[in-house]
């Protein structure tokens, strides 16, 4: 006999914690999820820069403010969102509530 199943249990990827940071725009901390899979990267969720593009700065933030910039900063939401497929993610994002809950 074999020990497959042993084996097969040591493959399993090993749990990353959160990646914890501090918000720019209301200064809580929160946790970044590592994410995995084939960038094996955190959430770009909660990256200034992913939805923006801009590149200065390692900016973060906060599931809350994300939804709140989306919902209640429109006219600034066209000007720094400007990648057409990330405001349909982002939009996405506030539509089905995944911005509401961490
Ligand atoms: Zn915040």
């Amino acid at each position: 006999m074999t020990n497959t199943k042993t084996w097969r249990t040591d493959l399993k990827p090993p749990k990353i914690p959160p990646l914890m940071v501090h918000c720019f725009r209301c200064n809580k901390e929160f946790g970044i999820k590592w994410v995995g899979g084939k960038q094996q990267a955190y959430s770009k969720k909660n990256s200034w820069a992913y939805w923006t593009e801009e590149t200065e700065g390692d900016k973060k933030i906060c599931n809350s403010c994300l939804l709140n910039f989306y919902k209640n900063e429109k006219k600034l939401f066209w000007e720094k969102v400007k990648n057409p497929s990330r405001r349909n993610v982002l939009s996405g994002y506030a539509i089905n509530g995944f911005l509401s809950r961490d």
